[in-house]
Formats: C-alpha cells, sequence, structure tokens
C-alpha cells in the first residue's frame, strides 16, 4: 500500500479542535467530576489528547467492543469484550468514541450502559459521519463531520494498522484488501 496518504484532517487541526473540545467539556462539567469512558480500541490517542486539554478534576475508564461483520462495516452487533472497572450508577458518564457511523455501535452502548442508572450520560466522539446514521443518536460533542468515506489514522485503524498516524486518512477503497473465493 502506498503512503502517499490522503489526509483528510492534519495534526494541527485535530490538535485544534481536541483543545477546544476539552475547553468546551471543562466549562460544561465545571463543579463536577465527569467519568470519560474510553471506547476500545479506536478512542484511545483522542482520549490520552483530550484528557489533556481539560482542566476540571475527571476520571477515566475503558469499554472494549467488538462489532461482527465484514471488515469495515458495522453490523450492529457489539461484544463487549472488556467492561468498566467499576459499577457507574449515579455518576456522569461522558462517552469517548472515535467514529459515529451507523450508530448502530452507540446505540447499544447507550441502552447497556444507561441500564447501570448513571446520573448524566453524553457522547463525545471525534469523528461523525452522518451521512450514513441508521439510528437517531443524541451526540453532545462532535469534533468534525466527515463524508462516508472509510479513514484510519490518529487511533483508527484498518485490520490493526495505521493507529498510530498524527492525522487522518481517508483509505481508498482499492486499499482494502479482497481474498480470492474458495
Ligand atoms: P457504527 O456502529 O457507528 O456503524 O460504527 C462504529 C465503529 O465502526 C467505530 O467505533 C469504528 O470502530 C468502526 N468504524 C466506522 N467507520 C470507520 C472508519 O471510517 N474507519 C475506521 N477505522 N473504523 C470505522
Amino acid at each position: 500500500m502506498s503512503n502517499e496518504w490522503e489526509v483528510l484532517i492534519s495534526a494541527e487541526a485535530l490538535q485544534r479542535r481536541v483543545r477546544e473540545l476539552g475547553e468546551a467539556i471543562s466549562r460544561d462539567y465545571a463543579g463536577r467530576e465527569p467519568l470519560l469512558v474510553g471506547i476500545l480500541r479506536g478512542a484511545w490517542v483522542f482520549l490520552a489528547d483530550l484528557v489533556r486539554c481539560i482542566s476540571i478534576p475527571i476520571r477515566c475508564d475503558f469499554m472494549g467492543v467488538s462489532s461482527y461483520g465484514p471488515q469495515t462495516e458495522s453490523q450492529g452487533l457489539v461484544r463487549i469484550t472488556s467492561d468498566l472497572s467499576e459499577p457507574v450508577t449515579g455518576q456522569d458518564l461522558l462517552v469517548v468514541e472515535d467514529i459515529v457511523d451507523t450508530g448502530l455501535t452507540i446505540d447499544y452502548l447507550l441502552r447497556n450502559l444507561s441500564a447501570r442508572r448513571p446520573r448524566t450520560l453524553k457522547i463525545c466522539t471525534l469523528l461523525n459521519k452522518p451521512d450514513r446514521r441508521r439510528v437517531e443518536i443524541p451526540l453532545d460533542y462532535v469534533g468534525f463531520n466527515i463524508p462516508s468515506c472509510f479513514v484510519i489514522g490518529y487511533g483508527l485503524d484498518y485490520n490493526q494498522h495505521h493507529r498510530e498516524l498524527p492525522f487522518i486518512a481517508t483509505l481508498p477503497p482499492s486499499a482494502l484488501s479482497v481474498s480470492p473465493p474458495g
């Protein structure tokens, strides 16, 4: 695969927007101590930068999820591969996602988490693909709305690769691997 990446969002633009999100979260949660729930594995790079732009006390926990189905397409069948380390009843939860595409994954997570009776439950996603939505989701913080293309970098992978790129790039359909029949 060529390393001539089609950069969609530069490292500088990411840092600028993450700072703005951190400032907004600090303002909105002033006087409280939200629990940021990072969704593994895609959101950890974003979360690591985001927490350093937040100026109020916070705590962090993680959930691992994996969706069944073809590699670049969510089917809405979500499996929790690792759960939060503590109960979250009565807490201010802020779910931190890398990308909301069809919305099926975050819809499942929201239903799962709200059953644990947090005080508040909000979503912060770095990327949003509004054109692909199959279920309406209230997104409280959005870094960037992007078109319906497959993106990598800044924590997002293709087959576990490219998470380390400091920018968001598009992966052309021709770069997606195909297997011969049989
Ligand atoms: P949804 O359930 O909203 O369709 O998909 C959410 C999950 O699909 C994301 O958390 C991410 O793991 C994966 N995903 C959706 N679109 C992309 C994309 O453009 N690039 C990458 N790397 N993953 C994506």
